[in-house]
């Protein structure tokens, strides 16, 4: 599992960054460990006026876990990196128990993108179909190209209320973080401006994928929005940021340049997916006894892949007939 090979080699980092002897003799060495062991996070800020709140993320560990489970094309890898990281950055507006699903559907050839992101800093997602890669557009991926133009965004929110919150929005641009800001913008009426950065490399890994998100909360300061906004627009892509070394935290430190705030959280994330053996058996159960018999007609052994994570269950005829029987 390499969240428990992450969890030890967190925890032998932390260990090693613990010891007095090393701490004296190494510090260059050290912080380069450090930056390594925080791995994947994502900082809150609010300005002290409290009416702009600002989350940035780096999601590279997370957006490169998904590449390598469902074997994205470099295209496709953008499209799902950028999904995740935009769950994440609106995962993180959520209490801990809740959660939100984005669900991008369009008419080009990756046709969907389904993310869904949880309040604790885990998301999972998966694109239909994974080998797009498509020539560049302005020398970046043509995220747009690949999901289609038109198209929409539905978002579910469960907040653990009697019904969740849905909300629909038509594709902006296809890019992504536009979609979001504008389906923030427009179904949720919070000013929002997105901005989301995956760097693929030749051989298809990912080795920088990051994001932002700036919401202005009432009473809205027009003057400070349009400040901000032009600022947002001058900055250099997430992307080359990421890759000149920025942190997310210095990433809000050039967008409040001279505007006080104070950090409210920082969290780690990860990708997750919470499928189980015992999940997909209930899922198979529900299909009910008719359609397991038709499954099960001619195979001895069952392959069910999920979704989300891409992680494989098999199933012996006999177990899957032991089940059948269990329901009667
Ligand atoms: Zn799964």
């Amino acid at each position: 599992m390499p969240c428990l090979i992450l969890k030890v080699v967190k925890d032998l980092i932390k260990q090693y960054l613990g010891s007095p002897k090393r701490k004296i003799n190494a510090h260059s060495s050290r912080m380069k460990v450090r930056e390594e062991c925080m791995g994947d996070y994502l900082v809150r800020v609010i300005t002290e006026e409290k009416n702009i709140l600002g989350l940035a993320c780096i999601t590279t560990n997370l957006v490169d876990e998904a590449r390598k489970r469902h074997r994205t094309y470099p295209t496709a890898t953008a499209a799902l990196g950028r999904a995740l990281t935009g769950g994440e950055l609106l995962g993180a507006l959520l209490d801990s128990g809740q959660r939100i699903a984005l669900k991008f559907t369009g008419n080009g050839p990756l046709k969907k993108i389904i993310v869904e992101a949880e309040g604790d800093g885990t998301v999972r997602g998966y694109v239909e179909v994974p080998n797009v890669d498509l020539p560049l557009r302005n020398g970046k991926f043509d995220v747009g190209g690949a999901l289609g133009r038109k198209g929409f965004l539905a978002v579910t929110k469960d907040l653990r209320l009697k019904e969740p919150y849905n909300g629909l929005v038509k594709l902006y641009t296809g890019e992504i973080a536009s979609d979001i800001a504008y389906y923030l913008t427009e179904s949720e009426q919070i000013p929002s401006a997105v901005g989301l950065g995956v760097f693929v490399e030749r051989d298809g890994s990912v080795t920088a994928s990051g994001g932002f998100l700036i919401q202005s909360l009432p009473p809205a300061d027009e003057v400070l929005i349009d400040g901000l906004a032009n600022r947002i627009q001058d900055m250099p892509p997430v992307t080359s940021q990421l890759r000149d070394g920025k942190t997310p935290e210095d990433l809000l430190a050039s967008v409040f340049e001279g505007i006080p705030y104070h950090t409210l959280e920082t969290r780690q994330l990860s990708f997750r997916c919470l499928c189980s053996r015992s999940r997909v058996e209930q899922a198979l159960i529900t299909l009910g006894r008719k359609q397991m018999e038709e499954v099960m007609r001619d195979k001895e052994v069952f392959d069910i892949s999920c979704h989300f994570c891409n992680r494989s269950y098999v199933f012996q005829r006999d177990h899957l007939m032991r089940l059948l029987n269990e329901m009667h």
